[in-house]
């Protein structure tokens, strides 16, 4: 039997760091707010939020080689670079304004300095980092970048990267030292912590999502519990789907018009990780490198440091997969139920047009161990075979999406989706993903709730929240230092 359940202000689907995020950010905007999330894992930060599914990278464009793309006549253009680099620096805002509340825990629980460093082989890709860097580095945001292709200092930069290396291989690199190790499942977890103390607040774990109805302006969200098998219904004026991979068919079930024509198209992961304190102390990077060709932008191979529960390991990788789930806990049959007549177009549009992807994924498939390490020896020439083992990491599911010239278009960012009155929104794709789950957030509440955010209550709070937002970030050179310089002392990131 369904038990029917008192009316909420808001259901927020998934315990990850999106859902987390948004319900924090309400909260703190009104806390007379009655919200519910629905996880249907037993505990928060499980799929993709979890330390060891994601490369815990602070996406601020230091490193990715990929934000700042080169045309045919070999221009660089850095806008993207610029653009994540703003979104880092506002989430830093509101994780320091946690922190600083002093109940919120320690900030090296979740963030940690790691300098992040663009590294490249070969004459053409020199020549790219080289002017790159000219172009960055005349920015504020990147102005602290340094370049070299001087041995010594590369090798004081990535002393395990070196020894083994042939003297004629040209190499280069640039290093910021205002690069992180973020642990996303920590900071998910602090942030349910948080929310579980407020009144009004309940967090459900064990509890699936399986239907969504619209009465008017409000949802009713069907809720199974997977332990008992018993049913309910919660009444919601508002329903945010943040349910990472297991968005996109809650999207569907919704059948918002907003939400018709899309797809996923999902990639796996493996890396290679070490734990062995004799290698991992010899280095303290995030190194990114290029993408072979046919590659997906996530999959840049780069070698990290990770510091999760306060103690390191390297990660190599991603070595790209597939499967036709949707969560990493997901079921093989995601991928063939989420084919619908709106979105079978643009799915078979960019099975089509993407066979370098197909190609490259085929690949990855097949490599056996050995070739995986003869991937990281290109950065840890080194590298022993009994310091690394296999894992797996998250799951991404890539957006299709209707377009009007190719039928339909792959695409690795993310993207919300919302109905047009604003009574529910979803949240599609992966990249540059949990770094910028701040900014993505304050977008939703600007699309769904309009007229409160413009409201002086919220207007105020969110400056409080936030001094300086992405755009006066991007232009004003003294606020963006001031403000960065306050919140890394905050969180510890000061050197
Ligand atoms: C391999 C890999 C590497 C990455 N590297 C980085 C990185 O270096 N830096 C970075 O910033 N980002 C990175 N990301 C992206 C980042 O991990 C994600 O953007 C972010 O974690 C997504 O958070 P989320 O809350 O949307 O999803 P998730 O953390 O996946 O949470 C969604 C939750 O919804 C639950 N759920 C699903 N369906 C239902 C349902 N029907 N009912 C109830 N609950 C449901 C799931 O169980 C899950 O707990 C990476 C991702 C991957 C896969």
């Amino acid at each position: 039997m369904t038990q029917h359940s008192e009316a909420l202000d808001m259901v927020l689907v998934g315990a990850g760091i999106m859902s987390a995020t948004l319900a924090v950010l309400l909260k703190e905007l009104d806390p007379s707010l009655k919200l519910e999330i629905v996880e249907l894992q037993e505990a928060g930060a499980v799929e993709s939020s979890n330390p060891w599914n994601n490369a815990g990278t602070g996406h601020a464009g230091l490193c990715e080689l990929n934000y700042t793309p080169q045309g045919k006549d070999g221009s660089i253009d850095i806008a993207k670079a610029v653009s994540i680099n703003t979104q880092f620096e506002v989430s830093k805002e509101f994780w320091a304004y946690m922190v600083a509340r002093g109940t919120f825990g320690a900030p090296n629980n979740f963030i940690n300095p790691v300098p992040h460093l663009s590294f490249v082989r070969g004459d053409k890709d020199i020549a790219f980092l080289k002017k790159r860097h000219e172009l960055l580095s005349a920015h504020h945001t990147f102005e602290d970048m340094v370049y070299s292709e001087d041995r010594d200092t590369l090798a004081e930069w990535m002393p395990l990267m070196m020894p083994g290396r042939s003297a004629n291989e040209r190499i280069a690199a640039t290093r910021s030292l205002r690069g992180t190790d973020v642990n996303f499942g920590a900071l998910t977890n602090q942030l349910l912590a948080y929310l579980a103390a407020q009144p009004g607040v309940k967090i459900s774990y064990s509890q699936k999502v399986t239907g969504l109805k619209r009465h008017g302006q409000r949802w009713s969200v069907d809720v199974k519990s997977l332990n008992s098998g018993d049913s309910r219904s919660l009444d919601a004026g508002f329903v945010f789907l943040g349910a990472g991979g297991g968005a996109l068919p809650l999207l569907q079930m919704s059948g918002i018009e907003e939400g018709k024509g899309f797809g996923g198209f999902p990639v796996s992961g493996q890396w290679l990780r070490c734990d062995n304190p004799e290698v991992v102390n010899r280095h303290q990077a995030k190194v990114y490198s290029q993408a072979e060709v046919g590659a997906p932008p996530m999959s840049v191979p780069h070698l990290d440091t990770r510091v999760v529960d306060g103690k390191k390991s390297l990660l190599f990788g991603p070595y790209a997969g597939f499967t036709t789930k949707f969560l990493k806990h997901g079921s093989i049959f995601d991928l063939p139920f989420s084919v619908r007549p709106s979105n079978i177009g643009p799915m078979l549009a960019v099975a089509r047009d993407n066979m370098d992807l197909t190609r490259y994924l085929i690949k990855e498939v097949m490599q056996s161990m050995e070739q995986r390490l003869e991937a990281l020896r290109k950065f840890y020439p080194e590298a022993k075979a009994e310091d690394w083992r296999l894992e797996i990491a998250g799951q991404r599911v890539q957006i299709i999406k209707k377009d009007a010239k190719k039928g339909g278009v792959l695409q690795f960012g993310t993207e919300l989706v919302a109905a047009n009155d604003g009574t529910i929104a979803a949240l599609l794709g992966a990249s540059p993903g949990a770094s910028v789950t701040v900014s993505i957030m304050l977008n939703l509440i600007e699309r769904c709730f309009p007229e409160k955010a413009r409201s002086q209550e919220w207007t105020q709070k969110l400056a409080e929240i936030f001094p300086a937002r992405e755009k006066e970030l991007a232009s004003d050179a003294d606020t963006y230092r001031r403000i960065s310089a306050q919140t890394s002392e905050v969180l510890g990131l000061s050197r």
